[in-house]
């Protein structure tokens, strides 16, 4: 059997770049919650990114999402 990749989603600017993996996402909301510049939302139970450029690129989300659903990329 042929595994496939993980389907991402990301979001990026010129700073950072920010991928969510919604088949790992529980949708729990810890990220969006920690997130202290909002950058983060949720729809259909999945989280999404609102607004990138709000991003300060602390990693906070990607350091404490338990299911490893999202991951920030500094692009300097
Ligand atoms: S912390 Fe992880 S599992 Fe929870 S909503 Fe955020 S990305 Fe999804
Ligand atoms: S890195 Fe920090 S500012 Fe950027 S989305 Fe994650 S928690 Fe929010």
């Amino acid at each position: 059997m042929v595994k496939t990749a993980e389907k991402m989603v990301s979001t990026e600017n010129d700073k950072v770049k920010i991928t969510i993996i919604p088949r790992f996402c529980k949708g729990c909301e810890i990220c969006v919650r920690l997130c202290p510049k909002s950058v983060l939302g949720m729809e259909m139970f999945k989280v999404k990114v609102v607004d990138v450029d709000k991003c300060i690129r602390c990693g906070q989300c990607e350091l404490r999402c338990p299911d490893f659903a999202i991951f920030i990329e500094k692009k300097d």
